[in-house]
C-alpha cells in the first residue's frame, strides 16, 4: 500500500517514496535529559512510535535515531540563557552526569511503561563531542562561520535557503527578530556551533577544540549523531512543532550548508499537547509526568489510548475526563479481548471473511494516510462489535491492528490467582467486602491501589473480574 505524509517542507501531503528500497531511516529529536519528560513530550515520542510501528506493518525496515541531550541546550533557543543541565544542577545540588544519567533512566522507564519501541540507536551528545566538533571544522572550511567574543557562529546569511522549512523569509525573519542580547551576532538569528569559556564560565562539561576549551551548541548535536547513523541524506526527521523555526531550521542550515546537498526528505511535526488554555510546558507549571497520572490510579497505557484518539498533526486537549474516558477504552478494550480469547484461537489469514478484511483494509487505508489513528481505532471497534463476524476472525484482525495500537493484546491474560501475589489477592478481597458494606470511598481507594500495582478490576454480574495490565 503507498503511504502518505504530511510534509513540513511544502506543507502537504505527499507520497512517501524512501531513499532505499525497503530501508528507512528516521532521526527524533530526543529529550533534554535535565528533569522529568511531561505528557506532552511523550505525546512526542508516541507519535514517533505509531510513525515507526506504521512503517513496519507496511513491511519496511527502520533505523530509528533518538539523541540524549546531556550538554548544549540552553533555556532559551536561541542561545540566550543558561544551559539547562546546569540550572538543574544548580538547584539539586547534584553534578550535571548525575543528573543526565537519573533522567535518563527515568526517560526510559517512561517509554518502556507506555510501550513506545526503543530506538535503534539511543545517542548521548555528550559521546559525539567530537563529531559534532568535526562538523564544525568542515563549516568553518567551506566558510559559513565566524568566530567572536570566543564562540564559533553560524552565518545564516552565508546559506540562501534558511527559513525554508519555516516558511518565513529573511526579510520577515529580520522584522520579527528580537533585539539580540548576544551582541556578538552580526545576524540575529545566527547560532552557535561552540561555546568556549568566554561565555559561561562556571560551564563544568568542557572539552578541547580547534577554538577553545569549550562545549557545543544544541542544534549541531541533532546534525551530527543523525549523519553519522543514517549517513548524509535519510528519509524522515521528526519532532513536536515547536521545533520548526529555530531548532531544525539551524539542523537544516548546517547540515547542507555542510554537505552541499539536501538533507532530509520528510519533515513530520506532532502538534501539541494543550492544558488549560497553553501547550504544557515545564517553564509554565502546569506540567504532569506520568507518574504523576500513574499515582492518581491511571496506568500509562490509559495515556497511550488517549494519545491515539486524537490525531498527531491536531492539538489535543488533557483533560482528567477525557482520560477516565480513553481508561475506560482500554479497559473494555482488554475485556473484551480476554472475552475472545476464552471463546476462540485466531485463525490462518486465508480464513477471514471478506467483512473482517474490510475492517482491517479500511484501517490500513487509515493509518497509511498520515497516520490517522482515531479512524484506525474506530474501525477497531466497528470490527469488535460487529456480530457477523466469528470470535476467531476478530482475534486474528484485532492481533493485527494491536502491531501499531502497541497494546501487545497478543500477549495480555486474565489473571489467575496463581500469578497474583498474596498482597494483591488480599487488596481484591478487602475491596469486595467494602463493596458488601457499600463502602464506595474505600472501594475506590483499593481500585486505585490495585491500578497502581498493575491489575485492573472490572466488576459484572458474575462478580469482580481483574486484569493483570501488560
Ligand atoms: P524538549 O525536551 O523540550 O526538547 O522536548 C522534547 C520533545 O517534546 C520535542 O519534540 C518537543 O517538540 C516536544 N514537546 C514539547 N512540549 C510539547 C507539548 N506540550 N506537546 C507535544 N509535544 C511537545
Ligand atoms: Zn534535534
Amino acid at each position: 500500500m503507498e503511504l502518505h505524509f504530511y510534509n513540513t517542507m511544502g506543507r502537504s501531503m505527499q507520497l512517501f517514496t524512501p531513499l532505499h528500497d525497503h530501508h528507512v531511516g528516521m532521526y527524533c529529536c530526543g529529550p533534554t535529559v535535565y528533569n522529568y519528560a511531561h505528557i506532552g513530550n511523550l505525546r512526542a515520542y508516541l507519535f514517533d512510535d505509531v510513525l515507526r510501528r506504521t512503517l513496519e506493518y507496511f513491511g519496511y525496515d527502520v533505523t530509528h535515531v533518538m539523541n540524549i541531550t546531556d550538554v548544549g541546550h540552553l533555556t532559551d533557543d536561541e542561545d540566550e540563557g543558561e544551559d539547562k543541565m546546569l540550572k538543574s544542577s544548580r538547584e539539586t545540588g547534584k553534578s550535571v552526569w548525575d543528573i543526565a544519567a537519573f533522567y535518563t533512566e527515568a526517560f526510559f522507564h517512561d517509554i518502556d511503561s507506555l510501550h513506545i519501541k526503543r530506538p535503534s540507536v539511543s545517542c548521548k551528545a555528550t559521546d559525539h563531542i567530537q563529531d559534532m566538533i568535526a562538523l564544525i571544522k568542515r563549516l568553518e572550511d567551506r566558510g559559513f562561520t565566524y568566530e567572536a567574543g570566543g564562540n564559533i557562529y553560524f552565518s545564516i546569511d552565508k546559506f540562501p535557503d534558511y527559513g525554508k522549512l519555516s516558511m518565513r523569509d529573511k526579510q520577515n525573519l529580520h522584522a520579527g527578530a528580537r533585539i539580540a542580547v548576544d551582541s556578538n551576532k552580526r545576524n540575529p538569528h545566527d547560532f552557535v556551533l561552540w561555546f568556549t569559556h568566554s561565555k559561561f564560565e562556571h560551564h563544568s562539561m568542557l572539552w578541547d577544540s580547534p577554538w577553545g576549551r569549550g562545549y557545543p551548541g544544541w542544534h549541531i548535536e541533532c546534525s551530527a549523531m543523525s549523519m553519522k547513523y543514517l549517513g548524509e541524506q535519510f528519509d524522515i526527521h521528526c519532532g513536536g512543532i515547536d521545533h520548526i523555526p529555530i531548532h531544525h531550521t539551524n539542523e537544516i542550515a548546517q547540515s547542507e550548508a555542510a554537505t552541499g546537498r539536501k538533507w532530509v526528505n520528510y519533515w513530520m511535526h506532532n502538534e501539541f499537547l494543550i492544558i488549560g488554555k497553553g501547550k504544557m510546558a515545564k517553564s509554565s507549571g502546569e506540567f504532569l509526568t506520568l507518574s504523576v497520572l500513574v499515582d492518581k490510579g491511571y496506568t500509562p497505557l490509559d495515556y497511550r489510548y488517549f494519545s491515539l484518539g486524537g490525531h498527531y498533526r491536531s492539538q489535543l486537549q488533557f483533560s482528567y475526563e477525557s482520560l477516565d474516558a480513553a481508561r475506560k477504552a482500554r479497559e473494555n478494550l482488554y475485556d473484551r479481548t480476554l472475552r475472545l480469547k476464552e471463546d476462540a484461537s485466531p485463525c490462518p489469514f486465508s480464513q477471514l471473511g471478506d467483512k473482517a478484511r474490510t475492517y482491517l483494509g479500511h484501517y490500513e487505508a487509515a493509518l497509511a494516510y498520515d497516520l490517522n489513528t482515531p479512524k484506525a481505532l474506530s474501525e477497531m471497534w466497528m470490527l469488535l462489535k460487529d456480530k457477523d463476524i466469528s470470535p476467531r476472525e476478530k482475534l486474528t484482525v484485532l492481533y493485527k491492528m494491536d502491531e501499531v495500537f502497541g497494546f501487545n493484546l497478543e500477549q495480555l491474560e486474565q489473571a489467575s490467582v496463581e500469578v497474583l501475589d498474596d498482597e494483591i489477592m488480599d487488596l481484591i478481597k478487602e475491596r469486595e467486602k467494602a463493596r458488601e458494606r457499600r463502602d464506595w470511598a474505600k472501594a475506590d481507594t483499593l481500585r486505585d491501589l490495585l491500578l497502581q500495582r498493575g491489575i485492573s478490576i472490572k466488576d459484572t454480574p458474575e462478580g469482580t473480574k481483574w486484569t493483570k495490565n501488560v
